[in-house]
């Protein structure tokens, strides 16, 4: 009865579902939650970064070489492109940054599941995949046979929204562990950091193994959080150590000058155009703190101590998922013909920014396109 069976409707398995119905064939997008897109909506709630504005080499480079044909395909320019095709206008924010008008998802979200009506997908919702066809749904088992079925079951956090990862379970042979991406670091902060808590430490450079970018990030009671810590998280979570130029601007022998004044420290710090937060992020993590040309050289060079990663379920993204040695160029699972695969389920991990979105919308409309070749 249906052509193709999506399983999962976020944005990866809605676009797969666009391009199928575009094409003309009879699709079936099911969910286990009671309505589709939610970690998209999410997603949008402080601001739906769609993509980023930047040259198609230069995006590219953020993503596995596997998926490179795929995110070219579908990159900054057409992702823009098909946002205004729903009616939702976008701007640049100055970091490049791309989101609609109406920053958040809803506006876009509906549009989108009105136009994918119009085009005669069907939707489920409360029907979870156990595998091979069949759901458990409030009407008891159901089985769906199609001659092609997407997954699109996303990654492993904010399971609470349906992306819990359960799937993986049904096929350890083909995954890569799920690790978290994109997340906070714990910090063992003492008592006097409390007041702190919430306050963003900004215009330091971050360096982490030999990456090394000025962003800022924010400071949590459980630790770090933010842009900053997002952006460097994968070799944070591998192990390398994160240590803060907080005056990037300025050098060592000049910040030693401007310290010799006689003055409290924490007089001599405010007066560097260091705020409240970064002095005592300073005190805490320099503690007892040197004088003139030292303390210069740590205000350089700050080592932050993070204990391990957030738990998983409160990342932005996961690492980790189906193995690219699993699926073929078109996303369709070697050992079984007739099931492709894409989204965050897909093995791979990038940075916040508008890749995550791009990644998942590229590689949905790639095996959309594919599971309909040699059609009849
Ligand atoms: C707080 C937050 C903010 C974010 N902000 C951004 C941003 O601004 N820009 C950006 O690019 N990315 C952002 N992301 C990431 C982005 O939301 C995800 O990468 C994207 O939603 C993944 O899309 P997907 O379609 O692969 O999977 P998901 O969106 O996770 O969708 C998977 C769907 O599959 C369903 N499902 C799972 N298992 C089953 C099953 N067994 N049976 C049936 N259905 C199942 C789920 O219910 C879900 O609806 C953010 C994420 C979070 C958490």
């Amino acid at each position: 009865m249906y052509d193709a069976l999506v399983v999962g409707g976020g944005p990866a398995g809605l676009m797969a579902a666009e391009e199928m119905s575009r094409a003309g064939a009879r699709v079936l997008v099911a969910d286990q939650k009671p309505s589709v897109a939610r970690k998209f909506l999410m997603a949008g709630k402080s601001g739906l970064n769609l993509t980023k504005d930047e040259p198609a080499d230069t995006f590219c480079a953020h993503f596995p070489d596997w998926l490179h044909p795929m995110i070219a395909d579908f990159g900054p320019a057409a992702v823009m492109d098909w946002a205004r095709g729903l009616g939702q206008e976008v701007f640049t924010g100055s970091s490049g940054r791309v989101f609609p008008v109406a920053m958040k998802g809803s506006p876009l979200l509906r549009a989108w599941l009105a136009r994918l009506a119009a085009q005669g997908v069907e939707f489920r919702t409360r029907w979870q995949w156990l595998g091979d066809g069949q759901f458990d749904t409030p009407d008891g088992p159901q089985r769906i046979d199609t001659p092609r079925v997407i997954l699109a079951m996303g990654g492993a956090s904010w399971s609470r929204l349906g992306s819990d990862g359960a799937w993986a379970e049904r096929m350890p042979d083909l995954v890569a562990p799920f690790r978290p991406a994109n997340m906070g670091f714990d910090v063992a902060w003492s008592a006097h950091m409390a007041r702190h808590f919430g306050q963003p430490i900004k215009g330091a450079l971050l360096c982490a193994g030999d990456q090394r970018l000025r962003a800022e990030f924010v400071l949590t009671a459980n630790g770090v959080e933010g842009g900053g810590i997002y952006a460097l998280s994968r070799p944070l979570r591998e192990g390398a150590a994160l240590v803060l130029d907080l005056l990037p601007d300025q050098s060592a022998e000049g910040i030693a000058a401007r310290l010799m004044r006689k003055d409290s420290v924490g007089n001599r710090l405010r007066k560097l155009g260091l705020s409240a937060a970064a002095i005592a992020l300073i005190q805490e993590m320099g503690r007892p703190l040197p004088e003139g040309m030292a303390l210069a050289q740590l205000l350089k060079a700050l080592p932050l101590i993070l204990g391990g990663p957030r738990p998983m379920d409160e990342a932005i993204s996961v690492a980790g998922g189906l193995r690219a040695d699993v699926l073929t160029a078109d996303l369709e699972m070697r050992n079984n013909p007739g099931i492709f695969a894409c989204g965050e389920m897909l093995d791979w991990e990038a940075p916040t920014g508008g890749y995550l979105l791009t990644g998942c919308l590229a590689t949905g409309r790639w095996a959309g396109r594919a599971a309909l070749k040699g059609r009849e």
